[in-house]
């Protein structure tokens, strides 16, 4: 067997830059000054709202800038509760805070590891005002049933998309169901700008409200300049993070491609082994962002015993997200029962476009090796 430090590291995940990228980054950094810093951020603009199916786009410097912002422009705020699944990344949580507001955080269901709808329902107060739906892994909530609730209860739907590029929901894309919908262009995720992120929505005014928001609290027709009409935020994309996000989503459907490609390869190699991965459910897609395993409860298996092992064959492995209520900035929080069954039992496995079918091997034959040596 060859050692560790003689096989090529297999990175969690990985963008994928071509000439394309570099053609545009190289004439925003040559060209993209003066009248035309904005050329490349209102095309990137222009071509994701064609790609999401929605009216209004703005691209941000990053999701949970589009979060903090979009809940601002819908007027969350002190006292004010948004119900979100405990098992998520702190990004989604974290703008409610900032905003002074609570996150409640709620169990997920056993096989999209997202929102359970009657959880949700469960812990609906007189001063809730949104349910967050983040589409973990590019798995996708039950919106169906979410809105019906948010709508029995005049709450705001809102949808953390920044992992569900490529996921859609009956004939709509994730992101373009809520009131407004939040993306993320980080590097690990399926297309990217580095760091950067986007707003969307289909609501004329909130648009305008998060629009103003922005740009510091300047209103687009602002007749004194210089005159912020209130206090708002700066969460700008640069035209330069732009001109590569132009370059991403002109390759989109192939990146979306190559996600979907790497899950099924590992789904396939898998398939005889005690554990679940993510669904895809009849009338969705899944854009597959993270593949995940879930070993099946009863089979002993210890997490950290596959990411050592992986780690062994310079692997990178990645815990599935901890349980929000464990964290201590929520103490007290109680951790509910299918998301503590969860975590423990999962692992994100590395995907990326230009991943090796023999990379993707070597991974499965980790996985094999730890599960069959704890079933005997
Ligand atoms: C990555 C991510 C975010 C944060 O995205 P940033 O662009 O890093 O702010 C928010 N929510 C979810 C679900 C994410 O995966």
């Amino acid at each position: 067997m060859t050692s560790a430090s003689e096989k090529s590291r297999i990175h969690y995940t990985k963008p994928s830059i071509t000439e394309l990228e570099i053609r545009y980054a190289t004439d925003a950094a040559t060209n993209g000054w003066g009248e035309h810093c904005y050329d490349y951020i209102i095309r990137f603009e222009q071509q994701f709202r064609e790609h999401l199916g929605v009216r209004h786009a703005i691209a941000t410097s990053s999701a949970t800038g589009a979060l903090h912002l979009g809940m601002a422009g819908l007027g969350i705020g002190a006292g004010d509760e948004v119900i979100l699944a405990d098992i998520n990344w702190i990004a989604s949580a974290a703008p409610i805070v900032h905003l002074g507001a609570k996150p409640v955080l709620v169990d997920v269901l056993p096989d999209t590891w997202c929102l359970d709808p009657a959880a949700v329902e469960a812990a609906i107060t007189p001063r809730t005002k949104a349910i967050l739906a983040v589409h973990l892994y590019g798995n996708l909530c039950d919106m169906n049933a979410l809105a019906a609730i948010a709508q029995k209860h005049g709450l705001y739907l809102i949808e953390d998309a920044a992992e569900a590029i490529g996921s859609i929901w009956h004939g709509k894309r994730a992101g373009s169901m809520g009131a407004f919908g939040a993306f993320s262009f980080h590097g690990t995720k399926t297309i990217t700008t580095g760091e950067g992120g986007i707003f969307v929505t289909n609501d004329d005014a909130l648009f305008e409200r998060v629009l103003t928001l922005s740009n510091h609290g300047r209103a687009r027709g602002e007749t004194l300049q210089f005159w912020p009409e209130r206090i708002g935020y700066k969460y700008k994309m640069s035209n330069l993070q732009a001109a590569i996000g132009c370059a991403q989503l002109e390759r989109i459907d192939e990146l979306i491609a190559g996600k979907r490609r790497v899950f099924e390869a590992y789904k396939q190699a898998l398939a005889d082994l005690p554990l679940t991965m993510n669904p895809e459910p009849a009338g969705t897609t899944n854009g597959y962002w993270m593949p995940t395993i879930v070993v099946d409860e009863g089979v002993p298996f210890d997490r950290e015993t596959l990411l050592a092992a992986f780690k062994a064959d310079n692997i990178d492995g990645r815990v599935f997200f901890w349980p929000l209520s464990s964290l201590d900035s929520f103490s007290g929080a109680t951790t509910p029962p299918t998301s503590a069954a969860i975590s423990s039992r999962a692992v994100n496995l590395p995907s990326y476009d230009a991943i090796l079918t023999t990379d993707i091997q070597r991974v499965v034959c980790r996985i094999m090796e730890v599960i069959n040596d704890a079933q005997y």
